[in-house]
């Protein structure tokens, strides 16, 4: 997600990139691209055009036209004004030491059960003693999935009968707490596949009888505009306290998941990154923003590395090959969201040519040049001639321009690449991390 975005955005201000002083006129068009790049995003209109107003205010402002750097400025303007468009500061779903209960809300498809599981794990992992329940009257297939789901997270869960009604659930709820202490209560209710009026009288009453402490409403960030119209229903109707965006790991343009905050005025909880279990994170809008914009999101990566246990390098780094870098790639994947770890990358983009997206078929390429090369070939770049890089474009069904993309930046990628093994990597990241 994100990826065409960011690319036209880089590709807006490096066009300013060593001109010295630039006109309005500059600064007006660059400022133009952005909001096309926005637009097409599928960021709403409004949003869009505010964005853009403020970016040129503080341009205009900051003297930005008299720097002598300034796609430097404009780029850290447009930084400033994505974080304070995703929210700010990073913003956590109020949590008190008991008596928590949170309603997920929102369109079938969105995501609801999957996150309510990934809620049970995250929170569990943080010494919390959550209970799930299947609060979806109408389809038993729909209370199944979440049965399923509790029981390979290890939470316990109450499941609705068919029907129940509101005044019973609640009942039924304060007898199971009562058996069985629990301090975060988190229920799946119902969704439809659209907004209808029965649904959001079911939801209000039922929350008008349980009184959740936090309203989440799960927005599927591939759905585009449409979601927005759904997340204001669904605010007006039922009520929300704060978003959860799911499926930031998909290929949508990813307009909506930007404009969500600044439209429903409700903060951004959580990111869901991926169907498993572990694919939720806190909502950083700083790291978002940094993404991007292509400056790498080197905190969030460093978790990861820290939870994902990578293999240490056999060899010390300083020997660091092609072969090293095909095994790091491999390894990445372990990571999950192999496409999303590798655009937290600043810079591995570098190896694949423009408008080619960093996807499993392009690491694919990479590995097949690498493997068309001789062992010595690959612990010694240096000694690809001409006719050498010639045999091997043949031999791995690649283009010799691709072959001398990969030698050419490869130094710079094995650096990033070398910071994911596991011992030193932490050092490297934590030099750079913020
Ligand atoms: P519900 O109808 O709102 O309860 O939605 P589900 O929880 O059943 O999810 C619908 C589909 O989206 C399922 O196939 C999930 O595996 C998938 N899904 C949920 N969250 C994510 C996510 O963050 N990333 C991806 N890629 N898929 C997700
Ligand atoms: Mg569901």
């Amino acid at each position: 997600m994100f990826e065409s975005l960011s690319r036209r955005i880089r590709e807006a201000v490096d066009r300013l990139r060593g001109r010295g002083r630039i006109s309005e006129a500059d600064l007006r068009s660059t400022l133009r691209e952005i909001r096309m790049a926005l637009l097409e995003a599928d960021v709403n209109f409004e949003v869009a055009k505010d964005f853009i107003a403020s970016v040129q205010e503080k341009a205009l402002g900051r003297q930005v036209l008299e720097s002598l750097t300034p796609a430097e400025q404009i780029l850290s303007l447009v930084y400033e004004e994505l974080v304070a468009l995703l929210g700010g500061s990073p913003v956590s779903p109020t949590l008190r030491a008991e008596g928590n209960l949170w309603f997920l809300v929102g369109l079938q498809g969105s995501g609801k059960t999957t996150q309510a599981a990934k809620l049970a794990a995250y929170y569990r992992s943080r010494g919390r003693r959550p209970l799930l329940v299947a609060a979806d009257t109408q389809r038993p297939a729909a209370r199944e999935q979440l049965r399923l789901l509790a029981e390979r997270v290890g939470v316990p869960i109450l499941e609705l009968e068919d029907g129940e009604r509101p005044q019973v659930t609640r009942r039924r709820l304060q007898e199971a707490l009562r058996q069985d202490y629990r301090d975060l209560v988190l229920v799946d209710t119902a969704g439809r596949l659209q907004i209808d009026e029965a649904l959001m009288e079911e939801l209000a009453a039922l929350k008008k009888e349980l009184a959740p402490t936090e309203t989440l409403l799960v927005i599927d960030a591939m759905m585009g505009q449409e979601a927005l119209s759904v997340a204001r229903a669904f605010d007006e109707r039922v009520g929300v306290s704060g978003l959860i965006l799911t499926k930031l790991d998909g290929d949508a343009r990813g307009g909506a998941a930007l404009s969500a905050r600044a439209v429903t005025g409700k903060p951004i909880y959580f990111a869901g990154v991926s169907e498993k279990i572990e694919g939720l994170e806190p909502f950083y809008p700083d790291r978002l923003a940094q993404r991007i914009l292509g400056m790498g999101d080197l905190q969030t990566l460093m978790e990861r590395v820290k939870a994902a246990e990578l293999e240490a390098p056999e060899r010390a780094p300083t020997e660091f090959t092609l072969e090293d870098l095909i095994n790091q790639m491999r390894q990445l994947r372990k990571l999950g969201g192999f496409q999303e770890v590798l655009g937290m990358l600043p810079g591995a983009s570098r190896l694949l040519p423009p408008g080619v997206e960093l996807d499993e078929r392009a690491i694919a390429r990479l590995e097949a040049i690498v493997l068309s090369m001789t062992p010595e070939e690959r612990r010694n770049p240096k000694i690809l001639n001409a006719s050498r890089r010639k045999r091997i474009a043949l031999g791995s069904g690649t283009s010799v321009q691709e072959v001398n993309r990969l030698i050419k930046n490869f130094d710079s990628a094995k650096e990033m690449f070398k910071a994911l093994s596991r011992q030193r990597g932490r050092r490297w990241l934590g030099r750079l991390g913020r």
